[in-house]
């Protein structure tokens, strides 16, 4: 297990305060999709359950002990895992993901971690998407959080932490993720492999972003992001029409093209010196952002494309 070079500060901080015996009881992991805030809990939970902790100079779990093979395995008694479930009216393989985290969910979860660890070391709980909470799961966690216990850890992963009750957020230190300077995503993204001509190219489209450029590299989403350019310079120059463009579009990743033009829009928005055309960016930004989401209902997916691109060429 590896973190990434941006996550270097907070990872110091945390073990500080472990050396210290002051580990937070609640953390809150938060900030955009791609910087790793996943892995960079799963390392916490690994560093803090791992039978030799401390024997490394990096502070992260030794990866061969009992603990840690347990915790490889998905079976280490004291990690708890809260997580969107499968809806059980699925069935077969189309079995689709609840969208919110239940308050049963959470009852469990607080039941679990007043039991004493199994292991005798620390019970750890990731919850994640915790912007995902509905209410009265959000309510349930509260008052976990408001009567700790001993030796326990949760950890909050949230994209989106606005979502979150304000009451909850006061309760965890919070880690907000942010983008790493440019060279140290550039070397990044070289060291997994990305050659240093295509990195930089796949974070200008990602905005800066290591692991959105990283997936980029790693899938056609460079040549999809090419392609999406040109389809949109050709339908503002008049070359092609909104309808041969929703055509096309809907037959091959209609969201992964949308949500380019939507980053394109936002590119176009940044690089703007007539401050008179922003609300028309914000508004076609909005437009296409909706699309994204009706492709999940009921309407053709070339119908939603048209629509949206009509209102762009307006
Ligand atoms: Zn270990």
């Amino acid at each position: 297990m590896t973190l990434a070079p941006w996550h270097a500060e907070d990872w110091q901080r945390l073990l500080a305060r472990r050396a210290q015996d002051r580990l937070p009881h609640a953390l809150l992991l938060c900030g955009p999709a791609g910087l790793g805030k996943r892995a960079f809990a799963d390392a916490i939970v690994a560093a803090l359950l791992c039978e030799r902790a401390g024997e490394r100079e990096d502070g992260l779990a030794c990866g061969h002990c009992r603990a840690c093979a347990l915790l490889k395995a998905g079976s280490h008694p004291d990690a708890v895992r809260v997580t969107l479930e499968l809806r059980d009216d699925g069935g077969g393989t189309d079995q689709r993901r609840r969208t919110e985290i239940t308050v049963d969910q959470i009852r469990t979860l607080g039941e679990r971690l007043a039991l004493t660890p199994q292991f005798g070391g620390m019970q750890i709980a990731l919850i994640d998407p915790a912007d995902a909470m509905n209410a009265s799961a959000a309510n349930a966690l509260l008052k976990t959080l408001e009567e700790p216990t001993p030796a326990t850890l949760i950890a909050l992963i949230a994209d989106r932490p606005a979502r979150l009750p304000a009451t909850i957020r006061s309760r965890c230190q919070r880690i907000d993720f942010r983008l790493p300077p440019r060279a140290q995503a550039l070397g990044w993204l070289n060291a997994q492999g990305v050659e240093t001509k295509t990195a930089d190219t796949a974070l200008d489209v990602a905005a800066g972003n290591p692991g959105v450029a990283m997936e980029l590299a790693r899938s056609d989403g460079l040549k999809l992001h090419a392609e999406v350019d040109a389809d949109l310079r050709a339908l503002r120059g008049g070359q092609s029409s909104a309808s041969q463009i929703a055509m096309r579009w809907s037959k091959s990743e209609p969201e992964r093209r949308l949500w380019f033009a939507a980053m394109q829009l936002q590119d176009c928005a940044r690089a703007l010196t007539a401050p008179a055309e922003l609300p028309k960016l914000a508004a076609g930004f909005d437009r296409i952002n909706r699309a994204r989401e009706q492709l999940r209902g009921p309407l053709r997916t070339e119908l939603v494309i048209l629509d949206a691109l009509s209102a762009l060429a307006a």
